[in-house]
């Protein structure tokens, strides 16, 4: 055995990144005596966790079979949902609403995407919308939910979908996990961090009771307040607020609804946007703004008067600030979640990089020495996806054709990065999508976006002229009437949560009541 190898992980904070770190890294080291490896959760219970977090992405389904979890046990035990993608309602302009589909449009023909070739065939003539080719999207305009079935591609799997859950439950339920896995968990609210005088690397940090925690490696998920990698590594924040101006948000849970819709609904506002998601025992909701077009008092009135159903909760108020760590790996300290940086859940990639940045730290992961081209390549992957992200978020705004709020004029107006300068010019030029990490949003989520906020490309791929044109319209009227029978022989989503997956109702399904479950 190197006498190399890391011995302890400290991972400072229990919120869903602190247990969705815990829980690979415990399953990492179970069973390997030869190399034992303590790891140890220090969470306070003064200052708890930021709760909300409550919609995925399609590889949140990997991470859970990763770990070999049940999952229609996770179901059950996170009150979860199935989500489809994403409905925008008045974001390019009043009135007009679009789908982001988790899935394309079709398969590629003769290497192309099919999109281009619906593209050609609408340039030149009638065609329905390109939604009606993401099965995705047909399934959750009709509510409609199955897994996707069948090895041989088909309409019946060309789409992929992720979940909505309750983010208390999920973090108890991988906390679970991982202390089955022999992770440790320590209550205690860390006071004070100690440095290595020869090489200024973490040595331990200190509780208000003046326990001493020490380590080899220190993962800070100790959320926005990014105890280590900001406060003891000094690592600088990248403020991206001139291109994303929202700052503040109000989060309330609402009763749930009879009928569970499989998407996230995002509604824009006059100074912001608004979410809703359906979980099994409630409705999350919450108004994201910006503090400089609109007030709190008329933040929580407008996300008051649009819930659908009685509020359980009295709103919660949080603040932030959207931009990235220059550094999410400095000496022994790797951030993984908020307190590496923060993207409005506009497209629900918080708990996607955090998932990510796990799955690098594995892959990366160091012994003793920390040889620092392992930051640098950490480092590297991480500022990649958070500028890709960030960019995709900033078009939802950037492309929107509204001019009836200060807030959406200054959003037409203002500048943007040159990555989604370009991003946007290739595309109206020519209907290419350029991605800029392969690790983030792919290109049919570019097209859903541009398109359905009203970019509309003003050629195509030549290549796709190639294919005789009679061809093509029984190709994408055949792919039309398969997927259409093939979504209407699909069970309702409720009803098929109800038949295979139902959750045990919660006594009060209230932030606190989850808290509570969470901390049983
Ligand atoms: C309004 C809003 C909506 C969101 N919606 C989504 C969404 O739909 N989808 C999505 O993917 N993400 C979403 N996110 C992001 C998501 O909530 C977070 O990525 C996720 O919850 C991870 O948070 P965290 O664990 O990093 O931090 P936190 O939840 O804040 O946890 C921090 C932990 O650190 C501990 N801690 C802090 N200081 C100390 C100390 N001094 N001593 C000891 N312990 C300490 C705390 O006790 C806590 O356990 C949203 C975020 C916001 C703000």
């Amino acid at each position: 055995m190197s006498d190399k190898a890391i011995r302890k992980i400290v991972i400072v904070g229990g919120g869903t990144a602190g247990w969705m770190a815990a829980a690979p890294l415990a399953q990492m080291f179970k069973g390997h005596d030869h190399r034992p490896c303590e790891i140890v959760v220090v969470e306070s219970p003064e200052i708890g966790t930021v709760g909300v977090g409550e919609a995925t992405l399609p590889p949140i389904r990997f991470y859970n079979q990763t770990l070999g979890l049940d999952g229609v046990d996770f179901v059950k035990k996170t009150q979860a949902t199935f989500k489809l993608g994403i409905e925008f309602k008045d974001w390019g302009r009043l009135g007009h609403r679009f789908f982001h589909g988790f899935g394309g449009f079709g398969p590629p023909i003769q290497n192309r995407s099919s999109f281009m070739y619906w593209l050609r065939l609408a340039q030149s003539s009638e065609m329905h919308s390109y939604e009606e080719w993401s099965t995705a999207t047909v399934m959750a305009r009709q509510n409609r939910f199955v897994p996707p079935t069948g090895d041989q591609p088909s309409a019946a799997n060309a789409y992929s979908y992720a979940f909505h859950f309750d983010a208390g439950l999920y973090a108890a339920y991988l906390r679970e996990y991982a202390m089955q896995r022999s992770a440790q968990r320590i209550e205690g609210t860390i006071v004070d961090v100690e440095l290595r005088p020869e090489d200024g690397f973490v040595a331990a940090v200190k509780l208000r009771d003046g326990r001493r925690i020490d380590g080899d490696l220190f993962v800070d998920c100790s959320g926005f307040r990014a105890l280590l990698i900001g406060g003891a590594m000094k690592s600088a924040y990248e403020d991206w607020s001139s291109w994303l101006p929202c700052n503040s948000a109000l989060a309330v849970p609402c009763a749930k609804a009879d009928k569970l819709t499989p998407y996230t609904t995002s509604t824009a506002r006059s100074a912001g946007w608004q979410w809703r998601i359906p979980l099994q025992h409630r409705t999350g909701n919450g108004h994201v703004y910006c503090s400089h077009f609109t007030s709190d008092t008329e933040a929580a009135r407008v996300l008051h008067d649009n819930l659908d159903g009685e509020a359980l909760d009295s709103p919660r108020q949080l603040r932030f600030t959207t931009g990235r760590r220059r550094e999410c790996w400095v000496k022994n300290v790797v951030a993984v979640g908020l307190s590496s940086g923060f993207l409005e859940p506009l497209e629900s990639t918080s708990i996607q990089l955090i998932m990510d940045a796990v799955g690098r730290l594995v892959e990366l992961f160091p012994d003793r020495d920390f040889r620092p081209g392992l930051a640098a390549e950490f480092n590297r992957r991480m500022a990649k996806q958070y500028e890709s992200i960030r960019d995709f978020i900033i078009l939802h705004y950037k492309l929107t054709e509204r001019s009836d709020s200060e807030f959406w004029r200054h959003c037409a107006a203002m500048p943007i990065p040159d990555t989604l300068r370009h991003q946007i010019e290739i595309f109206h030029a020519s209907g290419r999508v350029a991605i800029l990490d392969s690790d983030s949003f792919a290109e049919p989520s570019w097209i859903s976006m541009m398109v359905g906020l009203g970019l509309v490309p003003q050629t195509h791929d030549p290549f796709v002229d190639f294919v005789d044109e009679q061809t093509l319209r029984t190709h994408f009227t055949r792919l039309h009437k398969a997927i259409a029978g093939t979504v209407a022989g699909m069970p309702d989503h409720t009803a098929y949560i109800a038949r295979h997956c139902k959750a045990e109702p919660l006594a009060m399904p209230t932030r606190a009541a989850s808290a509570a479950a969470a901390a049983a």
